[in-house]
């Protein structure tokens, strides 16, 4: 943990009781702060009680003593209304800020006081945000320097190991984080790019692109902006940026770029004033199929030059990312007369947008999708369909999938993963293909047979491993 000393000896209330709100809350008093901790959510609420939390409702609590609101992340700071304790805060003037705000503060406290000086790496966008994050993580591992992972990913910043020289943070940032850090000034900001998505919480499409372009702006002095250059939005917003004064590394996997980091083919290139070199190639590497991922893989690697990593030490780095779970991730290989079958759990795909990522990465797919269906379904998957050898179809979505799929895929109604795996491997081994693939791709929430898209993605993979002649990848 990092214990915050930034608020010692004054009064800090802290909303919203997660994982990131409790520690928080800890971090603070272990720092010497005065804390009081509050949630709507009664079982958090309990929760904190008996890790030992001073729990007191804010609405009751004497603001003037107040130097700080911590807030969780999930909470509205703005839309669609600010939260109550929003609105006490700015009443009484208090400063409303998360966890990534204390960890930027005692950061640059660190530094003032000790001049140990820790790299942080910041990443957003609307999608590839924790591939990138994670994919950045394992090449500066790979260069032998201690790469600390949190933030949005799934560990609070604030539970990472405490500053010390040659550390480095990596750290995947949420908009709604964006709005609550106002000191994030990372050595390397990366904004990988903005499409329409969570307008519910900033309101226009202008609004979020601008929250997210603070990010890279917000760079520290000598620090690098690296911004994937594929949508205006992140156009306008690396123009802009430069415009101020600061280092900005464009990444384009749909264009050549004059200076910056583009994809050709499978290959990633590098250029200087229109002097371009091969810097990356990422053909075979399962794990970063896809443009998508090529931008994620250009943008990670344009990060790790700006940090000094040779680019033959970067190369090695790439072939042996393993991935992420559940975002295309290859669980299992299984060897068959005419060649091998792939199994691919891309269980994160809860819609129709994600699930197309993954269908365009491969041919010779047997399809398991279905779930919670979202609306639209999976019409606008249309031009992905002679990829599909045969779609397996499960949960609600199931009926409708098939009336979409009719005449244009052969398709089977089988209800439940197992029968799924069942059928598609029997399928994929009959048809003797060199390249089959079993895809879990769902194009639909998991809500109606599991509790989340995690534990659909293990059943998946655990069904899969269970298969007799399945390898582990
Ligand atoms: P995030 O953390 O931003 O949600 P992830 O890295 O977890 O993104 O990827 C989630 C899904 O988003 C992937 O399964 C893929 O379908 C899609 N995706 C990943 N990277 C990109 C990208 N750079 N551009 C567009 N879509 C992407």
């Amino acid at each position: 943990m990092i214990p915050i000393t930034t608020f010692a000896g004054r009064k800090v209330a802290v909303f919203g009781l997660g994982k990131s709100g409790l520690l928080s809350a800890n971090a603070l008093m272990q720092g010497g702060a005065d804390v009081v901790v509050w949630d709507d959510n009664e079982k958090s609420l309990n929760e904190a009680k008996a890790a030992g939390l001073p729990t007191q409702h804010l609405a009751e609590i004497d603001w003037s003593e107040i130097a700080a609101l911590v807030l969780a992340p999930g909470v509205p700071l703005t839309h669609p209304t600010p939260h109550w304790t929003v609105q006490l805060a700015h009443k009484h003037n208090v400063e409303v800020i998360g966890d990534i705000e204390l960890f930027c503060r005692e950061r640059a406290k660190v530094e003032a006081e000790q001049g140990i000086h820790c790299p942080v790496i910041a990443i957003t966008g609307t999608n590839g945000k924790s591939t990138t994050t994670a994919l950045i993580t394992h090449l500066i591992g790979h260069a032998g320097r201690d790469a600390q992972m949190g933030g949005n990913i799934g560990v609070p910043v604030l539970a990472l190991e405490p500053f010390a020289p040659g550390r480095v943070y990596i750290l995947e940032v949420s908009s709604y984080q964006i709005d609550l850090a106002p000191s994030l000034h990372a050595t390397v900001g990366i904004l990988t790019n903005v499409t329409e998505d969570h307008l519910d919480r900033h309101g226009t499409m202008e609004n979020y692109a601008a929250i997210k372009a603070l990010l890279p702006a917000r760079v520290e002095a000598g620090g690098t902006a690296v911004i994937g250059v594929d949508d205006r939005w992140t156009r306008e917003a690396a123009s802009r940026i430069e415009r101020a004064g600061k280092k900005v590394v464009r990444v384009s996997v749909e264009a050549p770029l004059r200076d910056g980091y583009y994809a050709e083919g499978s290959r990633i290139v590098g250029s200087v004033a229109g002097k371009a070199h091969p810097v990356a190639q990422l053909a075979g590497i399962g794990s970063l199929r896809g443009a998508h991922n090529a931008q994620n893989a250009a943008c990670a690697v344009a990060t790790c030059v700006a940090l000094g990593i040779d680019l033959a030490t970067i190369q090695k780095g790439l072939v042996s990312f393993p991935g992420l779970a559940h975002r295309m991730q290859q669980v299992g290989k299984k060897k068959t007369a005419a060649g091998a079958i792939l199994y691919v759990n891309d269980s994160k795909a809860t819609n129709a947008d994600s699930a197309a990522k993954a269908l365009g990465s491969f041919q010779d797919i047997f399809w398991i999708a279905g779930g919670k269906p979202k609306t639209g379904g999976i019409v606008s998957l249309v031009e992905f369909f002679p990829r599909i050898a045969k779609a397996y179809l499960i949960g609600e979505a199931a009926a409708d999938f098939a009336k979409t799929l009719e005449g244009k895929v052969p398709c089977e109604i089988v209800g439940v993963m197992s029968a799924a795996i069942d059928a598609a491997t029997r399928d994929a081994e009959a048809a003797g293909r060199k390249d089959a693939v079993v895809l879990l791709s769902p194009a639909c929430a998991s809500f109606d047979q599991y509790p989340n898209f995690e534990v659909r993605g293990k059943a998946f993979s655990d069904l899969v491993l269970a298969v007799p002649g399945v390898e582990r990848i």
